[in-house]
Formats: C-alpha cells, structure tokens, sequence
C-alpha cells in the first residue's frame, strides 16, 4: 500500500502512478535527507507518495547518510572541467564573493563554487538551451550529488570508490545543472 504525503489519496500499487522513483521531477529537492524514499507522484495533487504499513517482501531496505569533504567533490569537479565537458558546455560568467580578489583566485572554475558566494554560470555551445540550474555553486553541487546517488549509481559508485575519471566528472556536471544525462 502507498499513500499520498498530502491528500492521503491511497494506491495498491505504484502501477497506478504515473511516475515512478527514482523518475520524478526534481527528486533530488524534494527528498528529507536520510528520510524514507518516495514510491513514486500521487496522480491527483502531485506531491510525493510513500510506502505505508507494509513492507516489501523478501527485502530490507536501508537508507544510508553519506559525507564526503570538499576536496573530493572538487576532485570530482576537476575531473569534469578537465576532462572534455566543452563538447556541451562553456561557462560564460564567473561570480567572485564580494570579499574576495579576482587576481587571488587561480582556478576560478574549480575554486568559485567552494566559496560562499561564488560560483560559475553555463551555458550551451550553442546558447539555445536554458540549463534548469545554470550557475554551478556549492548548492547545485550538493544538488547534482544527491542526483548523481539516486539516478545513476554506477558513476555514483566509482566516485565512491574514488575511481572517478572524465566520464565520471562529466555526469556529475550534467547532474549537476541539468538533472540529468542530457549529452554524451
Ligand atoms: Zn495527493
């Protein structure tokens, strides 16, 4: 059984939904950290649905709450805008923090988002499509993360254990501003 977190409206299966986890619309902002994962979307009013009472047969189910520092996210953002993201993507704008000179700054595109504040706008080759979250930032990171964990485990897996490389980096940005592989 799975109801609706808002109008309770109930379902017996997620065949009866529409969408299905992990494929709903800004999953990433919508789920409570370390809380219970969503079934899928009510078919009435939209807001997420959850298992209640039962549990699935024959399976445990564990959500895990991982840390990782800042280095292994800029490793991971390295890897990205090292690697060759520029078939898809060109940042067009750099935002310094206000307290912070520009000429101090040695790898803008590496060091901006890490710092409040901060970060780097970007856009298509070809400036026709709008990125849903065009400057990348220490939230959009956190965000493209928590999307990369969710929608394509491998990658999420190699970064894990640190076997990161381009391709690894280069899904990680396209979690990271545009909710999902797009390009590539
Ligand atoms: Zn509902």
């Amino acid at each position: 059984m799975f109801e609706c977190d808002n109008c309770s409206k109930q379902f017996v299966s997620t065949d009866e939904l529409e969408r299905v986890f992990p494929d709903i619309p800004d999953l990433a902002q919508r789920l409570d950290p370390g809380g219970i994962v969503p079934a899928g979307e009510c078919t009435d009013c939209g807001t997420l649905v959850y298992p209640v009472g039962v549990t699935m047969p024959g399976m445990f189910h564990v959500t895990l709450s991982l840390w990782y520092a800042d280095q292994r996210v800029k490793d991971l953002l390295t890897c990205a805008t090292e690697g060759d993201v520029r078939y898809w993507c060109k940042i067009v704008e750099f935002r310094y923090p206000t307290t912070v000179e520009a000429s101090s700054v040695q790898f803008p595109h590496i060091e901006l988002p890490f710092m409040k504040g901060g970060g780097f706008k970007l856009a298509d080759v070809e400036g026709e499509q709008e990125f849903i979250r065009p400057w990348v930032t220490r939230d959009t990171l956190a965000t493209g993360l928590q999307v990369m964990a969710v929608k394509y485990p491998k990658h999420f897996h190699d970064f894990q254990m640190e076997n990161e490389d381009a391709e690894t980096g280069d899904v990680f940005l396209q979690c990271c501003v545009l909710d999902e592989i797009v390009f590539g």
